[in-house]
């Protein structure tokens, strides 16, 4: 495609909505005022880029609004280059539609551009939450958003501003913690993607954010779950309006009005009031009460709402009845990944019906036009590449590592096991402490992620390696017994996303594996000192293990820079690290959170040992 943007006039005039200089409400309502309603409807329809890569004038023929590469999708490429040539080739099908509107392309970029083999790969949130460092969380998200423009979409599905409840939940790690303060505090994110500044959104190094999954995502009552064999994931928040909105409701109102988030994705949970309503669950995509009511009326919500992946299809009733209630309950956008067409023409017949007013239609493509206005894209509709060569530059590593480093939580330290020293002699074991794709989680390179040599950048091991001369590994700890100083354990989880890391779903709980256990049996029996790394979305049950450790540091999901965790363990850096969730003694304490009457975890909501920088 040609980088020449769409002519400033159509039929030989030039239009008011194609004019930089006019305010972009004015350029709205001109714009507005031009649309049929099949074009109208058009933009409110999202479809995976799977399913137009075979035919991509099907962005022309169903004027489609927007693409995404969802969690799901098909295979994506593997150089900066060849994904901005994809999406400007997408750019220039939707250019060639009557009136010339972009395409707005989303991608989940939740821990970096992780869609991309080497790009900078941060900590999950659950890290960032533990830093406690709003400036580090807001630096991360602008590297994120320049890495990801510069690649083509200008949009991405992140902050996740779910408050966990339940550390069961296969999203714990995409949150920031259990305390919607912490939630709120981290919202520096949506700055980093957006820019503080209107013009901000226009530039190379920003994209829009999306705030989500509203509300109560992180909240619902184990059990619930009911599209699917998940027992927390997609469930229901069961609630009275008073706990709904101090830990649910919460975090939207900063993201909103102090940080004018310019997306909201509304959650695949119901809610169910404990004091009103008629004690049913309503799913969220159904819920004009939370999404009309209160989040654009009374929040002031002013963008757009993206209804999550097929969503709708979870109400109750016929297509035509889903549609109609979540278009009628207030979403705006439809991540209608395979069924675009069918979308189209369902939401056009309700329409002409008069089961959903125009007016709701005008609200809905008004909303979805004012961002693709403030991204500037029908000036420069496409990918402007110059901020590529910055993709996982060393400067943006620095920036991850030190990410990395802050995230770490020092639990316990006896006997002066840490900081290591470099003229030890260094026993390593474990499969999390080689391993850059279970050190990195879910959503890298693929929805699930993947165990194994993924991503550029270094392992724990390799940190370790850096700093001292003596280090052998074993991942299974074999023979750890001639002559260490000091051995290091690495335990975990391995990659996983959403429902998935539920309880009861592939054997994935909070409880150590049995090779983790005997790693630590092992290597602590026999070394006089030994250090034990988790390296999991979230805390492990590890109640029964802590006596046998001198040394206890959660790691997290540290992402490409396993160098981080090194600069803690070898006191190039201070542990300032504190959790960002309660610790739990055994899983059957869950759900435990700050606040609760009878609070006796392991480990409570903001421990962390805090050493200098000497380590001592
Ligand atoms: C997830 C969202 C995500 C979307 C697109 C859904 O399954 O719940 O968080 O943004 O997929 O990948």
């Amino acid at each position: 495609p040609s980088e020449t943007p769409p002519p400033a006039t159509v039929g030989g005039r030039t239009l008011p909505y194609l004019n930089p200089h006019l305010p972009v409400e004015r350029r709205v309502s001109d714009l507005l005022s031009r649309m049929t309603l099949t074009e109208k409807v058009g933009q409110m329809t999202q479809a995976e880029r799977g399913a137009v890569d075979s035919d991509p004038s099907q962005i022309t023929s169903l004027g489609l609004g927007s693409l995404l590469s969802g969690g799901g999708s098909t295979p994506t490429p593997n150089t900066p280059q060849a994904w901005a040539d994809m999406i400007d080739g997408y750019q220039s099908h939707a250019l060639a539609t009557r009136l010339h509107i972009p395409l707005l392309y989303g991608i989940d970029s939740v821990h970096g551009d992780n869609n991309l083999v080497g790009a900078t790969i941060f900590p999950h949130n659950i890290a960032m939450g533990a830093t406690r460092d709003p400036a580090l969380v807001r630096d991360e998200e602008h590297i994120t958003a320049t890495e990801t423009r510069a690649t083509g979409p200008q949009w991405v599905f992140a902050a996740c501003l779910c408050v966990t409840r339940d550390k069961r939940w296969g999203r714990t790690y995409e949150s920031f913690g259990e305390d919607p303060q912490l939630v709120a505090r981290m919202e520096t994110a949506i700055d980093g993607f957006q820019g503080t500044n209107p013009q901000d959104l226009a530039r190379p190094d920003h994209v829009l954010a999306t705030a989500k999954h509203y509300a109560g995502d992180g909240d619902t009552t184990y059990g619930t779950s009911t599209t699917n064999s998940y027992t927390l994931d997609q469930g229901v928040t069961i609630t009275d309006h008073q706990h709904f909105d101090r830990i649910d409701l919460a975090p939207y109102v900063p993201a909103v009005r102090r940080h004018h988030v310019g997306s909201i994705m509304p959650s695949y949970s119901s809610v169910q009031w404990t004091d009103g309503g008629d004690g049913k669950p309503v799913r969220m995509s159904a819920n004009k009460e939370l999404l009309t009511d209160v989040l654009k009326e009374k929040i002031g919500f002013q963008g757009f709402l993206i209804s999550d992946w097929e969503a709708i299809h979870e109400l109750p009733g016929d297509y035509p009845t889903e549609v109609r209630t979540a278009v009628n309950a207030g979403l705006d956008m439809f991540m209608e990944p395979y069924e675009a067409s069918q979308f189209e023409s369902t939401l056009i017949s309700e329409v002409q019906a008069g089961r959903v007013p125009v007016s709701r239609i005008d609200d809905a493509v008004r909303r979805i036009l004012r961002a693709k206005f403030e991204l500037g894209l029908f000036e420069h509709p496409y990918t402007d590449r110059r901020n590529i060569p910055t993709i996982g530059s060393p400067a943006h590593r620095a920036v991850a590592r030190r990410a990395v480093a802050e995230s770490q939580v020092l639990l316990k330290n006896a006997q002066g096991a840490l900081p290591l020293k470099p003229s030890q002699r260094i026993y390593v074991a474990g499969v999390n402490a080689d391993n850059i794709g279970n050190q990195a989680g879910g959503w890298t390179v693929t929805w699930q992620g993947q165990s194994g040599n993924t991503i550029p950048g270094t392992t724990i091991l390799q940190g370790i390696e850096q700093d001292a001369s003596h280090v052998t590994y074993s991942a299974d700890a074999s023979a750890p017994t001639s002559g260490y100083d000091v051995g290091v354990v690495v335990v975990g989880e391995t990659p996983y996303a959403e429902g998935i890391g539920d309880v009861g779903n592939n054997g994935h709980t909070l409880n150590l594996s049995s090779a983790d256990r005997a790693n630590i049996d092992r290597v602590c029996g026999a070394i006089s000192r030994c250090v034990v790394l988790d390296v999991a979305g979230r805390p492990q049950i590890v109640t029964d293990e802590l006596p046998k450790m001198d040394a206890f540091v959660m790691s997290w999901l540290p992402g490409s820079e396993g160098e981080g965790v090194a600069d803690v363990l070898f006191g190039k850096r201070p542990f300032t690290g504190k959790l960002p969730v309660t610790w739990p003694r055994t899983e059957g304490q869950e759900p435990i959170n700050i606040g609760d009457r009878h609070y006796d975890p392991l480990f409570p909501y903001g421990y962390g040992i805090t050493t200098s920088h000497h380590g001592r």
